[in-house]
């Protein structure tokens, strides 16, 4: 397989390649140049996760000097469990992707990202930067993918304040080969920085640099696995084809789940769940794609007005109508997920995140609107990483995984930055 840039300049190149650079030369996204077809038969026996990304991401390293070296990369990065647990409401469910060390959807991304990495051809002898923008949750699990694995530093950019206190430690507290930043702007501001920075052809002579944003090839792929694996439970258990309402902010999630469907996974409706950050939700209601900046809410992890991974939706549906079909989106402001927190919580004994609520309220729309299929809510994170939302909500503490326990545990520390390039790249000089 090979993969080129969304603004198809600079030709082709191979999947190290991609992921190596992050962003292609041209400033575009990597895709790959085909979707592989599957039929069903191919996952016979595949009941786990590393199992079905093996055989699903195969024809996607196909030629890739790391080719031989996926199994190992999914048994390593993607030995998480994935429940997809039935609600006691008609044909819900819920897929929580929040088992991993930082409790959000994010690590399979990043520990895969990691797993690459470290196999690249050339990855013994110079050190590469990661550089990653987070409004939450990216940072951390790229941290902790990373963390103290030797040739890599990785360089955190957050917006201060912006960030849940929780999460605000967790990107603070790993050190060593981590530094994080807090960045006196939004995320977009961080998401800018970065991006100038992989562009800077000067900084490229002197560093290696990366990113490892949800733009990275390395995080996409390994995301359509829960997806086809989830589906394809379900269509064993039922015959019938499940369809995901998404909770979206840079759409490199949802963007996933339909790479999956288009590879030939039995997978229904995608559904994606904006926040008042209602880019995506407008788009597909029929108004035109109307970037803006983007406003705080509770689901903070989806506080963007540029989704990034939007150049790769429309390279493979150029055409906005037939791009429509493809999808839906709805949204939900502060005051529905808190609303849907308290009364999932009441009804359902289901606790939900912020992000988690606006997929959730998506659904209990379309449901209103007669739609009676089978939908799995992607959980993206534990309710535990924002339990100073929920607790007060529901009126009771949260049960904190061990795993983001430990974590809490240790201390942390952020190095203050204002939004402009020279204070930036004055850190990736000198930090080491
Ligand atoms: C990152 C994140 C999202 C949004 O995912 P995208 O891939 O950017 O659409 C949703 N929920 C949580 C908890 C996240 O961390």
């Amino acid at each position: 397989m090979n993969y080129s840039s969304t603004r198809g300049k600079g030709g082709r190149t191979t999947l190290s390649a991609a992921l190596a650079a992050g962003l292609a030369p041209d400033g575009g996204l990597f895709v790959p140049d085909s979707r592989p077809s599957f039929q069903l038969r191919h996952f016979d026996g595949a009941r786990e996760l590393s199992d079905v990304a093996e055989r699903l991401l195969q024809p996607f390293f196909a030629g890739d000097p790391m080719a031989g070296d996926l199994h190992a990369i999914c048994d390593e990065a993607l030995n998480l469990p994935v429940p997809l647990t039935a609600v006691d409401a008609p044909n819900t469910f819920v897929l929580e992707l929040f088992h991993g060390p930082t409790a959000a959807f994010k690590d399979f991304g990043a520990r895969f990202l990691a797993a690459c990495m470290a196999c690249l051809p050339d990855a013994a002898h110079a050190t590469r930067t990661v550089l990653v923008a987070t409004s939450g949750d990216t940072g951390a699990a790229v941290a902790a993918a990373f963390h103290r694995r030797p040739g890599f530093r990785v360089v955190i950019l957050y917006p201060d304040g912006k960030v849940s206190p929780r999460q605000a430690h967790q990107l603070g507290c790993f050190g060593d080969n981590v530094q994080a930043l807090r960045v006196e702007g939004r995320f977009d501001d961080c998401q800018r920085l970065v991006k100038q920075a992989l562009a800077d052809h000067e900084l490229a002579e002197r560093m290696q640099l990366t990113s490892a944003n949800s733009i990275s090839l390395g995080r996409l792929l390994p995301q359509m696995s829960y997806y086809a694996l989830a589906a394809l439970q379900h269509w064993r258990d039922t015959g019938r084809k499940l369809g995901f309402v998404v909770p979206t902010g840079n759409l490199g999630n949802a963007l996933a789940g339909l790479l999956a469907r288009d590879c030939g996974l039995p997978i229904g409706s995608i559904v994606l769940a904006n926040n008042s950050n209602r880019v995506l939700a407008d788009f597909f209601s029929g108004k035109d794609y109307a970037p803006r900046s983007s406003v705080t809410t509770l689901a903070n992890a989806m506080d963007g007005g540029t989704p990034s991974n939007f150049e790769r939706l429309r390279w493979w549906y150029p055409d906005a109508e037939s791009l429509r079909q493809q999808l839906s989106a709805d949204w939900a402001d502060d005051e529905a997920i808190r609303d849907t927190i308290i009364r999932w919580h009441a009804d359902h004994d289901v606790i939900l995140c912020p992000h988690t609520a606006t997929a959730a309220r998506v659904l209990e729309r379309r449901r209103a609107k007669g739609d009676d299929s089978d939908y799995a809510i992607v959980a993206t994170a534990h309710p535990a990483k924002f339990n100073s939302v929920v607790e007060p909500l529901i009126g009771r503490t949260v049960d904190t995984p061990p795993a983001l326990q430990a974590l809490l545990d240790r201390p942390a520390h952020a190095d203050p930055m204002p939004a402009d390039y020279p204070a930036f790249t004055h850190v990736l000089h000198t930090f080491l």
